[in-house]
């Protein structure tokens, strides 16, 4: 096979190869963590207009050693075995990478939604649900679904509504899905989650002064300047809070119609605004239009976030790519044989199964949340709220000094569940990159974050599979 031909699913193994050989586990054992254990192919009819369509689907559970398993329904006409089974081995190491206690799994239904009606749409998706349902493929305990390209929370809703016409009773049924709209069993932060992690683990990496130095950059996010590709729920949030919270500059942004730049910056909000009412971000005020879409990729910038599908950054466009950092918000965007290239250029590349992991990692919160039967912060709010109101009284008291109402505010406040929930992304993308820089820090031959991540990742799956005793 030509190197050109390197599937996504193989270069997902070459890179587990490369990780395996510096760990120490047994041999048998890195063979159980890299196979797929279930891979389900379905083909059923939808009705479409007047006609009949067989859509062809799938969903791959990837690791039992912890249930239930878990990842998102991918709606894409690039959909096949092969790419559903390599996202699902990725959700894997991502789920052992933040310390989320779930196997991995991914689901693919090969269809473009844009092509459908929002009626033709649900169908599909209830039809699909119920081939889940079928064969036992679903259920709180036994493998979760969530949003990933071209689903969201409202498919979401649909696969709960569902499952429970088949489940009816069942107490924790909505914790079947994920990604599911707030109103219904969601949680509030999810539909950001994925993004606002990417902006977290970036803002982690800019700020080791070292190893920022050692690429020419200052550390810290102030004024770095990012291009995004992809402006979709992932893109679109990591942009956004990039540039609120992180005041970093959006410099160019491509889309599938196109791309654009400006010198000092597109207001991510309001190019969402405009792309929603024109249907394009092509002409945004401000902007220039680029040659081509792909000509983004190679534009001069601190960090590069590839945000829409895998194997666009190849061994054709690597040479030129002059990113500093690439985050790679998506799944998979670098091919194999790109890395080489890119690492020997000296780009940081912030690995998919790291960087991406908020959107599992809030999915797991809402999943806690639906066992629970309770929103975080419900119980314990009021009463935090009361103790830090007595404590500012009696500070007044002590010092003399007057607080003022609005600092009292500030200082009183009890968290809500959308504080708790991107507090405990923060602490999770935090600590997850701390732990795979020291992996990369202290292991002589690993060169990269990947290899890092991935050690990390195999060891905590590893060991579980020790711990169970399948394994002398
Ligand atoms: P999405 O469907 O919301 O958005 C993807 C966007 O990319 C779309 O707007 C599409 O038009 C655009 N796009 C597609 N091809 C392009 C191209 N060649 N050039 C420029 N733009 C292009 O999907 P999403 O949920 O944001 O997912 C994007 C990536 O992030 C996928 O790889 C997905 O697996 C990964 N991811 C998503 C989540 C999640 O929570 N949604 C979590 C982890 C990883």
């Amino acid at each position: 096979m030509s190197k050109q031909n390197i599937s996504f699913y193989e270069s997902v193994n070459l890179n587990f190869d490369k990780a395996s050989k510096l760990v120490d586990l047994p041999k048998g054992l890195l063979e159980q963590i890299k196979v797929c254990n279930a891979v389900y192919q379905m083909k059923f009819p939808v009705k479409v207009g007047n006609q009949i369509k067989v859509i062809e689907a799938y969903r791959v559970q990837h690791s039992h050693h912890r249930l239930p398993t878990k990842g998102g329904i991918r709606y894409s006409t690039h959909v096949d075995q092969d790419e559903v089974m390599a996202l699902a081995a990725l959700m894997t190491y991502k789920c052992a990478i933040v310390d989320v206690p779930f196997g991995g799994a991914k689901g693919g239904v090969k269809i473009n939604p844009t092509k459908f009606t929002e009626r033709q749409l649900e169908s599909i998706t209830r039809r699909y649900t119920t081939e889940l349902v079928r064969k036992n493929f679903i259920g709180p305990g036994i493998d979760v679904p969530a949003p990933d390209y071209g689903t969201g929370p409202r498919e979401m809703a649909w696969i709960l509504d569902t499952y429970n016409t088949f489940k009816n009773g069942e107490i924790d049924s909505a914790g079947c899905v994920t990604g599911k709209p707030v109103n219904q069993n969601g949680i509030n932060g999810r539909n950001e989650a994925t993004g606002r992690g990417v902006y977290y683990g970036i803002r982690e990496v800019l700020s080791y002064e070292k190893d920022m130095r050692e690429i020419g950059l200052d550390p810290g996010t102030a004024g770095k300047t990012m291009v995004i590709q992809g402006l979709g729920n992932v893109g679109s949030f990591a942009g956004l809070i990039s540039q609120e919270e992180g005041d970093i500059k959006v410099i160019a942004v491509s889309e599938f119609e196109g791309a654009i730049y400006s010198e000092k910056g597109l207001n991510v909000q309001k190019l969402i605004k405009f792309r929603k009412n024109t249907g394009s971000i092509i002409g945004f005020p401000g902007s220039v239009s680029l040659p081509n879409r792909d000509v983004a990729l190679e534009l001069e910038c601190d960090i590069l976030v590839p945000a829409a599908l895998e194997n666009v950054i190849t061994k054709e466009n690597a040479p030129r790519i002059k990113a500093k950092i690439i985050a790679e918000a998506a799944n998979g965007p670098i091919a194999y044989e790109a890395e080489d290239i890119l690492l020997k250029k000296g780009i940081i590349i912030i690995p998919d199964m790291y960087v991406n992991a908020g959107g599992v990692t809030v999915s797991y919160f809402e999943w806690l949340k639906n066992l629970s039967h309770t929103r975080f912060g419900r119980i314990e709010k009021r009463f935090n709220q009361n103790t830090y109101t007595n404590l500012v009284g009696l500070i007044e008291k002590m010092t003399g000094k007057v607080i003022s109402e609005r600092e009292k505010l500030i200082l009183t406040k009890g968290a809500d569940e959308i504080d708790l929930v991107r507090s405990g992304l923060e602490e999770t993308m935090v600590e997850a990159y701390n732990q795979i820089r020291l992996v990369a820090k202290r292991k002589k031959k690993v060169q990269d974050l990947r290899t890092a991540a991935f050690i990390n990742a195999l060891n905590k799956v590893g060991n579980d599979y020790l711990n169970l005793g399948v394994f002398p």
